[in-house]
């Protein structure tokens, strides 16, 4: 299993391509409209069999590129059962999303959103906005909860083995990746943290709302067809 990331610099976005090698099958995690040719480029490159277009959320930041691709690829569209009605393919826990000889397991991470999933497979894990490296997703919109958020990472993601490559949703301080065993001891939000001096950080965060929220959650909930209504003023 082959790891691409992708990175889109307006929204700090990582994008994935993740490549069974034998077969070039693949599957893209969080691709974002505005780098939808790049993205085509590269699976025609790589000469890719694109068999899904995961999302790991409804995202509030950016607008899924998820419908157009799947249509200009051939690829399928999946996400949770609890978020984008659109999507092909509705997730739930421990569902296998294969490709050549390859496969991801789904996990159910609620908490930045009620329908966050990650993905693991090959020694690595795809967590979405769930866990960040030395941060973790937001929990004050979008029916965020700071103790389910809590709940995901303890008693989820940092049960994955330590040397578990943690791929995330986005980063925002020059970081790529990580790993289990180190956000253990190092994430400032969670080591050594209790559920409720996590859920006291998290309270404190005091963050701005993402600039496209109006734009992109409704868009995101039709797969990226539609640009959404802006709301006034
Ligand atoms: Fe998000």
């Amino acid at each position: 299993m082959q790891v691409r990331q992708l990175f889109d610099q307006e929204t700090f976005t990582f994008t994935y391509l993740v490549i069974d090698e034998p077969t070039r099958e693949a599957i893209i995690i969080d691709p974002v409209r505005e780098q939808i040719e790049r993205d085509v480029k590269l699976i025609g490159e790589l000469d890719l069999k694109l068999k899904y277009a995961l999302e790991t959320h409804v995202h509030a930041d950016h607008v899924t590129s998820a419908a157009e691709l799947a249509e200009r690829t051939g690829a399928l569209t999946a996400a949770s059962r609890l978020g984008a009605a659109c999507a092909l393919r509705h997730l739930g826990e421990g569902e296998l999303i294969r490709f050549g000889q390859s496969a991801l397991r789904v996990l159910e991470t609620p908490g930045h959103t009620p329908d966050s999933l990650s993905f693991t497979g090959g020694g690595h894990v795809f967590t979405g906005d769930a866990l960040l490296i030395r941060g973790t997703g937001r929990t004050d919109f979008q029916n965020g909860d700071a103790n389910a958020l809590y709940a995901s990472i303890t008693g989820k993601l940092f049960t994955l083995p330590a040397p578990t490559l943690v791929w995330p949703g986005h980063d925002y301080r020059g970081h790529t990746v990580s790993t289990i065993g180190e956000e253990l001891r190092h994430n400032p939000r969670l080591a050594g943290k209790s559920r409720l001096e996590f859920g006291v950080i998290m309270s404190r965060l005091e963050l701005a709302p993402p600039k496209r929220i109006q734009i992109a959650v409704p868009a995101n909930l039709s797969c990226g067809r539609e640009a959404g209504v802006p709301a006034q003023g």
